[in-house]
């Protein structure tokens, strides 16, 4: 869908584009590309997409992969989007397994294009809501989306945490907090955001999407990031909450010493012996620890 194709639809559908709702549509076909090459998507792919809006990422996706489950939030999208793709009302779905468990969840509001391969699921949901209504099991998913950019960061850090995470995200953000999901030790951008995805993810590309290519044109600048599941973890799944109080207490106060935060929680000798085995100052601030000094404080705290 091109730029005159979009405003022609809002036009004749007579929707003005919400603001809060990040409602920021990407036309540009290169773009669009590329971020579905970033995804690498095979025949066996399923792709959860937050934030269709009037679709033109879910075109793309459609033509790659096996399933696609779309989670639109605006009434007025999900209806363009169930007319566009001539989705009709789930009563069998296909895909089975994670269809049928979504299906019995959010029946009301979830309809499919029944039959068809690849299988579109529409789902008119508040994805945030979605992901925290329950732990499902995404792990041989991937997401590809161009988030809305309020709530990008919570949706990514809930998925993240899930056990059954996606193997891949493509994601479209903010630059602002792309570069948080990339950051090291040093960068300005480096916290909390940064540690509790890379626990999970390794970050592999950025590439920044110039304002232009959105309709109707930002007033931020964005970015997609490709984030690969880490295979190997770095942290057993049950060490993880202790990680993720590390962190947030270290960067609780950014300009103070790590030592001083991590005191109020940790016995002070156990953290003295961490840092002296970490090779850490006991002046050091967070923002200059790495991910893996965090990995190995955690081993020791949480022993
Ligand atoms: N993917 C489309 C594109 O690239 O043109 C639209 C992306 S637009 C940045 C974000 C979309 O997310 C909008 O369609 C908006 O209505 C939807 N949205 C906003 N908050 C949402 C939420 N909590 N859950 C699901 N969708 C949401």
């Amino acid at each position: 869908m091109n730029l005159s194709e979009m405003r022609d639809v809002l036009a004749r559908r007579d929707i003005q584009l919400t603001k809060s709702l990040g409602q920021n549509f990407l036309h540009d076909r290169n773009q669009l590309q590329k971020i579905v090459e970033a995804a690498e998507l095979t025949k066996v792919d399923k792709i959860l997409e937050i934030g269709p809006g009037l679709g033109p990422l879910t075109e793309l996706l459609l033509e790659k992969a096996v399933e696609v489950l779309a989670i639109e939030m605006d009434g007025r999208l999900v209806e363009f989007l169930r007319e566009h793709f001539k989705v009709g009302q789930a009563s069998r779905l296909p895909g089975e397994r994670d269809s049928a468990s979504i299906g019995k969840i959010f029946s009301p509001t979830l309809t499919a294009r029944a039959g068809e391969t690849p299988a579109l699921l529409l789902l008119h949901a508040d994805a945030l809501k979605f992901l925290r209504g329950g732990k499902r099991d995404w792990s041989d998913w991937k997401l590809v989306s161009n988030l809305p950019y309020s709530v990008a960061s919570p949706i990514l850090v809930e998925l993240a945490q899930n056990p059954q995470r996606p193997k891949r995200i493509v994601a479209t953000l903010q630059l602002e907090v792309a570069q948080r999901l990339m950051a090291k030790a040093d960068d300005d951008d480096y916290g909390v955001l940064t540690l509790l995805v890379q626990l999970r993810y390794e970050p592999k590309k950025i590439f920044k999407i110039p304002a232009d290519c959105f309709f109707p044109v930002p007033d931020v600048d964005s970015a997609c990031v490709i984030l690969e599941r880490r295979e190997k973890q770095l942290l057993p799944g049950e060490k993880h909450p202790a990680f993720e109080k590390i962190v947030k207490c270290a960067f609780s106060q950014r300009r103070k010493m790590m030592l001083k935060l991590l005191k109020a929680v940790w016995p002070v000798e156990k953290l003295e012996r961490g840092f002296a085995e970490l090779g850490l100052s006991p002046q050091a601030r967070a923002e200059t620890v790495s991910l893996e000094q965090f990995v190995r404080l955690t081993q020791i705290l949480a022993a």
